[in-house]
């Protein structure tokens, strides 16, 4: 038998800048102008931020 323990079924959630899959409960997220953006960590947070602020070339 093989049973993998699945306590409970959480959300999962992308995060916006590398698309990891990762809990809704342990990502970081950001209200974004009309929707809400999640990310893995704080690594992620603030490289979207930098893009966010980017001047469209
Ligand atoms: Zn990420």
């Amino acid at each position: 038998m093989n049973e993998v323990p699945k306590p409970v079924e959480e959300e999962l959630v992308s995060c916006e800048v590398c698309l990891k899959e990762i809990p809704l409960s342990e990502s970081k997220s950001t209200e974004a102008v009309d929707y809400v953006v999640h990310f893995c960590g704080l690594q992620c947070h603030s490289k979207w931020k930098e893009q966010q602020s980017k001047p469209d070339a």
